[in-house]
């Protein structure tokens, strides 16, 4: 029997939900109702100096008003330190995590011969143990020597070599904070997600999380990385960018915008958000198709 599907959407309240977060609750949203699945909602609020209470609350209500409602309580990441506490120690107990000595100099030392604009790599000085001299500051994790693979529904086969675009990478900062990479695969993990549907802009963040869930001896979920809304620039909408909050007075008009930017023409018509909901999980399966790598 195919395990039973369950889908996430992981905001992090760095602002309010904008159209190109929306875009992800969305298709997230459908993909999981079309597999007769669970729909989870994340707050990635593990960054406690650019996450606010008041954008939690302010993306809780838009979701309830685009009638996009988790199946099952929230979770909320900053409550979960014990447990990513426990898959750090794990990794540790394998091997597969070290203390690192390095500074930000350090690294971008390293890089010096790097051409503006690449990827920093960590040139792995400290993977051995913290040469003398050194305090241990960041815990990193040990990256495979072979390439990652993997396969995106909508971009198709992918290949990461970590040792070469991103070396050894930060679990846990020098401050104590936690990072991204580390916490996004413990909730997964916990929250038994198979299928992950989210902004390309994450595209290249999937090869270090897969191989944290092999270290982890988990099976990685599914993936699939819509394209991602543009601001009129060119640039990615982002909270960061100062995206403008939706209006969630007007779902139906947002509903469409969204729709369109898949490839589809707005919903005629339809004046209440269900209505709109229940054409568009007819469509979804289509709107996937049109999405799919050929
Ligand atoms: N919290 C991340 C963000 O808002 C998304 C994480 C994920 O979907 O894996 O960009």
């Amino acid at each position: 029997m195919p395990e039973p599907y369950v889908g996430r959407f992981a905001p992090s309240p760095t602002g309010p939900l904008h159209l190109g977060s929306l875009a992800t609750a969305l298709g997230s949203w459908l993909d999981a109702r079309v597999n007769k699945g669970r729909w989870l909602v994340r707050i990635e609020d593990i960054d406690t100096e650019r996450c606010k209470p008041e954008h939690t609350h302010a993306i809780l209500h838009a979701l309830q008003s685009h009638g996009l409602q988790p199946d099952g309580e929230v979770w909320i990441q900053s409550t979960r330190h014990a447990q990513y506490q426990r898959a750090l120690d794990q990794l540790l107990r394998a091997g597969r995590v070290y203390p690192c000595g390095c500074t930000r100099r350090d690294i971008d030392e390293a890089n010096a011969h790097r051409p503006f604009g690449a990827n920093r790599v960590y040139p792995g000085t400290c993977r051995h143990g913290l040469p003398p001299g050194k305090t241990p500051r960041a815990i990193r994790f040990c990256v495979p020597e072979e390439a990652t693979h993997w396969t995106d529904w909508r971009l198709g086969p992918q290949t990461d070599r970590l040792c070469e675009t991103s070396g050894d990478f930060v679990l846990k900062r020098g401050d104590g904070h936690w990072a991204y990479h580390l916490v996004v695969v413990v909730d997964d993990l916990a929250s038994g997600v198979t299928h992950i549907v989210r902004g390309e802009d994450l595209a290249e963040t999937t090869a270090r999380q897969i191989a944290m869930y092999k270290a982890l001896g988990a099976q990685p979920p599914s993936y699939v990385h819509l394209p991602v809304i543009l601001a009129e620039d060119g640039q990615k909408l982002s909270k960061q960018t100062g995206a403008q909050a939706l209006d969630c007075s007007n779902p139906i008009e947002n509903l469409n915008r969204v729709w369109m930017h898949f490839g589809q023409e707005p919903m005629k018509g339809v004046d209440d958000v269900k209505d709109w909901l229940a054409k568009a999980i007819q469509q979804w399966p289509a709107v996937m198709q049109h999405l799919a790598y050929k």
